[in-house]
């Protein structure tokens, strides 16, 4: 394994270089327009030759460039465009990717956190009930501005300081999907950057979960709600899968206001523990652990009720618990702010980032609802359960289909009901990620030989086949059409390695 890092690492480190050579050529004639935003010292290059995942190092660009305005891009793309070799171009949004996705080797980092000078993209209409947010905005900041107004975005990620351009490419999701669809279902205009003059309707799907293959998103206008005040938020324990399920497909069946405000839920494997940090006092860690010594996997669903009147909500709560089949006894409740909950994740990642653990080789995948008993009994109940060490939760929520749009690019399994399945493991150590990614492929093969049809979430491939098979024929088709429209040389995020030559 060691060497076939070794040789990922060579590899890109030869790309870079060979590439370097090749744009040494460009940089020499970089127009004055541009110049002095574009900056190929090693410095900025080392900045931008890794992302949250840690693991696809050393794909270093030729030079980054620091836009102020949209303007800048489109003259940064029309140099790509016209330079003899074209070279590529990624924008980066907060580079939380975990497989190299917003990288540029040889090629130029687009910084879209420069874009505004430093000054906040984000305007909002209380009368229009939408926002106006730039693309390199993080959703931390349109939930603080939104706020202000007594409003806030439906549909959000579970960690905040994502870019609005980075999870509009992918989908955006979280607990509040089955309701309100991901955030890509909540954009009503975007402004984009391609490389072609045309610009049409299909241009404005095609960019919603396009992996930033089209254009680059400068602004996306997204529709706002009134905010609630507070937020009940539970956490139900179940010892069988079946119940789990059965009570989260339940809530995500009950429409607006019943029912919880988010669904989302955990697995917790026979080795792994909670703690009393964050959301657990000490006798409710002693009470899951204790369950935990019973049973051999346990799981627990995540709902939240947001709230203005603290009745209503008890009232909710206490009618929704009579109809679940958690262990009795086994539910924990806080009661935060709106702000608090929508940010929960936060803190976690600080902890982690000031620990050792830096390489996160997460795997994500769409599990159709009619393959779930298949899923736990091949992954949670085999592959996992041979493994005596795993950090990172797992996640294990569902979503319906009909809160998609398929002429979005994005891409969910053919069924009303799907999970979402979130291995999100960390790794102190290359060997560590060796270990998880290992795993990560034992389980996709596992869902292959059994005719598991999942579809990865933030999806990484590296062959056209795959890419193809991931889309399906017709919307791969589509996809491939519109790529040829708006960036027929390639130039846009190559570190998706959908695109590798000419369209
Ligand atoms: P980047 O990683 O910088 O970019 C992602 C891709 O989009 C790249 O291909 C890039 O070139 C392209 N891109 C970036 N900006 C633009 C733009 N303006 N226009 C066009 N293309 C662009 N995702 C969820 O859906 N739900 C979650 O709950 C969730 N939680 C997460 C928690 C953590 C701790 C982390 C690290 C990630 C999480 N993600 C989640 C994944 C996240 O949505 C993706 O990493 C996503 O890519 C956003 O990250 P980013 O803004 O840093 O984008």
């Amino acid at each position: 394994l060691i060497n076939l890092l070794l040789l990922v690492v060579v590899a890109y480190l030869a790309g870079a270089a060979s590439a370097a050579a090749e744009v040494s050529s460009w940089l020499d004639v970089v127009p004055s327009e541009i110049a002095s935003k574009l900056d190929s010292g090693s410095n900025a290059a080392a900045r931008f030759a890794t992302d949250y995942g840690g693991v696809t190092r050393a794909a270093y660009p030729a030079a980054v460039f620091q836009p102020s305005t949209a303007d800048d891009i489109a003259a940064l793309l029309r140099f790509a465009y016209c330079a003899e070799p074209p070279f590529p171009v990624a924008a980066r949004g907060n580079g939380h990717s975990v497989r190299g996705q917003a990288l540029a080797p040889g090629g130029v980092a687009l910084d879209m956190a420069a874009l505004g000078g430093g000054r906040n993209r984000i305007n909002v209409s209380s009368e229009g009930a939408y926002v106006d947010a730039g693309g390199e905005q993080l959703w931390i900041d349109v939930l603080e501005a939104a706020l202000r107004h007594g409003l806030s975005p439906r549909s959000w990620t579970d960690y905040l300081y994502l870019t609005v351009g980075g999870t509009l490419s992918n989908a955006g999701i979280s607990g509040q999907v089955f309701r309100h669809g991901p955030q890509i279902s909540n954009v009503y205009e975007l402004d984009m950057i391609t490389c072609s003059s045309e610009s049409n309707r299909d241009l404005f799907y095609g960019v919603l979960g396009g992996l930033g293959q089209l254009g680059v998103i400068t602004r996306a206008r997204i529709s706002l709600r009134p905010a609630p005040a507070r937020v009940r938020w539970l956490r139900l324990f179940y010892t069988d899968l079946g119940n789990l399920t059965r009570d989260q497909e339940f809530l995500i069946s009950l429409p607006d206001p019943t029912g919880f405000d988010y669904v989302e839920g955990q697995v917790l494997l026979s080795h792994q523990r909670v703690d009393g940090s964050t959301f657990y006092s000490n006798q409710a860690v002693d009470s899951i652990n204790r369950l935990k010594g019973e049973s051999n996997t346990i799981y627990f669903l995540e709902g939240a009720v947001y709230y203005d009147s603290p009745s209503m909500a008890d009232q909710k709560i206490e009618d929704l618990m009579k109809q679940l089949n958690f262990v009795p006894g086994l539910v924990f409740s806080n009661d935060v702010t709106y702000l608090e909950f929508l940010n929960r994740v936060h803190n976690e990642i600080e902890k982690l980032s000031s620990s050792t653990v830096l390489l996160h080789p997460w795997l994500n995948l769409f599990l159709p609802k009619s393959r779930i008993r298949d899923f736990q009994v091949g992954v949670f109940g085999g592959i996992l359960q041979n493994v005596n060490h795993t950090t990172g939760p797992i996640l294990l929520y569902p979503l319906n289909k009909h809160r998609w749009n398929d002429i979005m690019t994005a891409t969910v399994p053919d069924e009303e009901v799907f999970y979402t399945v979130g291995f999100l493991w960390t790794a102190a150590t290359v060997e560590d990620w060796g270990t998880f990614d290992a795993l990560n492929n034992e389980i996709l093969g596992f869902c292959d030989q059994n005719g598991i049809e999942v579809k990865q979430y933030l999806p990484h491939y590296t062959s056209k086949l795959d890419w193809a098979r991931h889309f399906g024929l017709v919307k791969w088709e589509k996809f491939v059409q519109l790529k040829r429209r708006y960036d027929p040389k390639a130039l846009l995020s190559p570190g998706q390695q959908i695109f590798t030559t000419q369209v």
